[in-house]
Parts: C-alpha cells; structure tokens; sequence
C-alpha cells in the first residue's frame, strides 16, 4: 500500500492550480484551477490532464477563485464524473463564477475565429461555454466547515475556514491506511488576519504532511488598516478637486471589501456622502451571495446584518446592472465613485469609464488589486502617457493612485507563523502556489527554521510515508 501526491498544476507558477492524491484504491483531486498565460498556451495548458479523469472518486474545491475552480467544467467534458466538494458559500459563488468564465471564453473564441476565418484557418473552440459551466454544477456538493465526509472507501475529508475569500476552505485529508490515518493538509489559498468580512484562517494541527501556497513566500503587506487609510485619503482629495473616483476591481471578494470600507468611512464621517455605483452585474450578484451566506462571514459583520444593518446598503450604494445607466453616469459631472470590471481593466464595462475619465486630471483612477502583464491595468499602473482602449488612444492625465494594502493572501510572516503553529511532526511540507522566486525563497526560510520543505516540479508524483 502506498500513497503518493502529483503536482499536476499550479506549482512553480501561482495559477492552474491541481493536484491527485493517490491510493491504491482511490484517487482524489485537489482544485482543478484555470492556468493563465497567453492566448495559445492557455488552451493546451488547460485541456491536456496527466490522469484519466473518468478514474477520479472525489474532486475536493478549496475556492470559487478561477484558478482553483475555473477548469472542473473542462474535466467534466472530458469524463469526470464524481461529485465535487466544496463548501456551500463556494458552490453558490462558483455557479456565478464559471458561467462569467465560459461566457468569457465564448467570446475570445468568437473574436478568434473572426480573425481566423479570415486567415483560413480552422475555427477554435472554447474549453466550456457558459451553458456547459452551469451543467457542471449539478456535480457540485455544498458542505459545512467542521463536516467531515467519505470521499472514498479509504479517504475522509474536512474542511476549515481559510480566511482569504467568502466560502474559502483549506483541506484536511485523512487517509485510511492499515491501522492508523495519514493526515495531510491542503493549505491553498491561505487568508490573513484582520481582512474585513471575514474570519482569521483556522490553524491545522497534528498533520503529517501539508502543500501550501507562496504567493508572497517573500514578501510584506503592508496591513489592511492602511487599505482603509489610503482608500479615505485618495477619495477625500478626488472630491476636493470636483472628480471622480474610478475603481477597476475583482468583482469577488476586493469589490465586496471596498464598499464595506467606504460605508464604514462614511459612517465614521470620514468621507462625504457622495454616490457611490457599482456599475457591474456580477460584483452585484455575488455581493448577494454574501448576503445569503451571512454565516460564513465575521463576528462583526455577523452581528450588523444581526441588527438589520447591511454592510453594502442599498441607501449609500447604487446597483447597477442596465447598460443605459451605466452610460448616464458619463453624463453626470460631479463627484462620484463608480466600481466596476474587470479587476484588470481587459473587459468589461470598466473600459467605458475609463475611456470618458482617464484624460480628466481631476479625476483618479484608484487601483485596489493585482495587474498583471500585458494588461490595460498594467499600462495604467505604470502611468504610460497615452493608453489604448477600444482601438484609440488617450492621454492618461488622470491620477494615478495605487493600493496595495488589500491583499487576500498570507504574506511571509503569515506563512511562517502558520506552519510553526501548525507544527506537530510534519514529515514535509510541499510548497505550492507561487512564482519561482517566491516558492524558492519560502522553501529556503522553511528550510532554516528546520522544516522539510520542499519545492516539486509540475507533475513530479512524491511518496507519502
Ligand atoms: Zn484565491
Ligand atoms: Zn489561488
């Protein structure tokens, strides 16, 4: 008998996140996340699997976050048929999630084949179309924090609130082996202490054996307070001056954080009462899960709803899901904040804002997530003088103004501090989750204060004693 772990994806690298656990009588997969990179390897990263999917007893779901759950509807084409456990919060967000992204991905294959039936080249084919995302719900399984279920003859699992986004769950495997249980812990992705609406991350004891993320293995928040802080600051100047505030923002999660901080602000009466819109119509339905899923969130917030206060009203705040009023906001020159998608300014109603504001200096363009390469968000980050959208250019005069406070991960002092609390007799410790610098340099500070860490290649398979 023997029981092996294969990092299928999302290790060296911080997306497509997928591992399979193995036994001699079960296999069980953790995550089956989405891999970003550029168009071309996007699809053949994505729909090539080193497993027979069809072999698969239990699909274990950490979070509705693309790069853990975006690729399940895929494997369900290709033949997975077992049930997929998550917790309920995460079920709810994931029917939103994975529709937005076969119905993203619908279109890009449209825009290809556009290009492509011109070249007289083959048309493509999304991983899943929208329909196909929702079908795939019907494997899912919403369980409770604390509820402990059979995924197969010889492996139980539990999960525990992990603290980085709404439903989020880290994992703990006990596998059945002769006469004792093996545990090993899923760490992936780990939250941190203090975030708004949610609970501190729930620290695993006694494991064997734990694969956790490194997203920031080597680096610092700053903490959330200052998120806060500077959130007030940059709005309070905007209003100053007679502009707008305009937010790209992760409809999932930051979007949520940011209302929840600007009705506090003006709670507080740090900041003036001006109209606040959230001009996208999948922030506005997951803002709802929240609320449906009240339970899953902090003391605090539990106690506001508890009072019948909600902490996104409908008084302060302004849903907007019909594309005509989106456009009447253009119209209207006073001070304002509109939040709206994508986080990384690609899509999304976000781009008109941003075309009828960015060259306004009054104005301030007020970025509260990660950017990533060859994305609009990036160029504006960067300040390029001029910038691109829908094919014209503009001046970017507006200003700039950077948060980097509202991360949603552990950063290194979390990471450390987690693993020497977890402690117990840890055979090894997996580093998962990360870009190579940072896996590498938390592997090596795991390594010093005396842990067996290790950093395994993409689909090397280890051996769990
Ligand atoms: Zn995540
Ligand atoms: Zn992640």
């Amino acid at each position: 008998m023997s029981i092996r772990i294969k990092f299928c994806g999302g290790v060296r690298t911080v997306t497509g996140s997928n591992h399979l656990v193995e036994t001699d009588k079960s296999q069980i997969l953790l995550d089956a996340g989405i891999f970003y990179g550029h168009r071309d390897e996007y699809y053949a990263v994505n729909s090539k699997f080193s497993y027979n999917p069809a072999k698969i007893n239990g699909l274990v779901l950490s979070h509705a976050h693309i790069d853990h759950s975006g690729n399940i509807p895929t494997l369900i084409k290709r033949g997975l048929h077992c049930k997929v456990f998550t917790t309920k919060a995460t079920k709810d967000l994931c029917r939103l999630m994975l529709s937005d992204s076969g119905k993203i991905q619908e279109e890009d294959i449209e825009f290809v084949n556009k290009i492509n039936r011109r070249k007289n080249l083959p048309a493509r084919k999304p991983l899943y179309t929208e329909k196909e995302a929702l079908r795939a719900l019907k494997n899912f399984r919403g369980i409770s924090y604390f509820e402990k279920i059979r995924l197969s003859k010889d492996v139980e699992c539990t999960f525990f609130d992990a603290g980085h986004i709404l439903g989020s769950a880290l994992t703990l495997l006990e596998i059945k082996e002769k006469q004792r249980k093996l545990k090993l812990g899923y760490i992936v992705d780990l939250g941190r202490p203090n975030l708004p609406l949610l609970n501190d991350p729930v620290i695993l004891k006694d494991l064997d054996y734990l694969v956790i993320e490194s997203t920031y293995g080597n680096r610092f928040h700053p903490s959330i307070e200052e998120a806060k802080a500077k959130l007030m600051v940059s709005v309070n100047q905007t209003i100053a001056r007679g502009g707008k505030v305009i937010i790209p923002s992760f409809a999932l999660e930051r979007t949520q954080e940011v209302l929840f901080f600007l009705n506090e602000l003006i709670k507080e009466n740090k900041l003036p009462s001006i109209p606040i819109y959230l001009d996208s119509p999948l922030a506005i339905n997951i803002t709802e899960v929240f609320r449906h899923h009240k339970d899953y969130l902090d003391k605090k917030t539990q106690g506001l709803f508890n009072k019948g206060i909600d902490p996104f009203p409908e008084e302060r705040i302004t849903y907007i899901k019909k594309v005509e009023e989106s456009k009447r906001l253009n119209k209207d020159a006073s001070p304002m904040i509109i939040i709206a998608g994508s986080g990384m300014c690609e899509s999304g109603r976000i781009l008109h804002h941003l075309k009828n504001n960015i060259s306004n200096p009054k104005n301030t363009i007020l970025v509260v997530g990660y950017m990533a390469q060859n994305t609009l968000g990036k160029r504006i980050v960067e300040k390029e003088p001029v910038v691109r959208i829908f094919g014209e250019d503009y001046e970017l005069k507006a200003e700039v103004s950077i948060i980097n406070a509202f991360s949603g991960h552990a950063d290194k002092d979390d990471l450390l501090n987690y693993v020497r609390s977890s402690n117990g007799n840890l055979k090894k410790i997996f580093i998962v989750h990360g870009d190579l610098d940072q896996s590498e340099a938390f592997t090596a500070n795991l390594k010093d204060s005396g842990f067996a860490a290790y950093l395994p290649q993409k689909d090397e398979e280890c051996e769990l004693e």
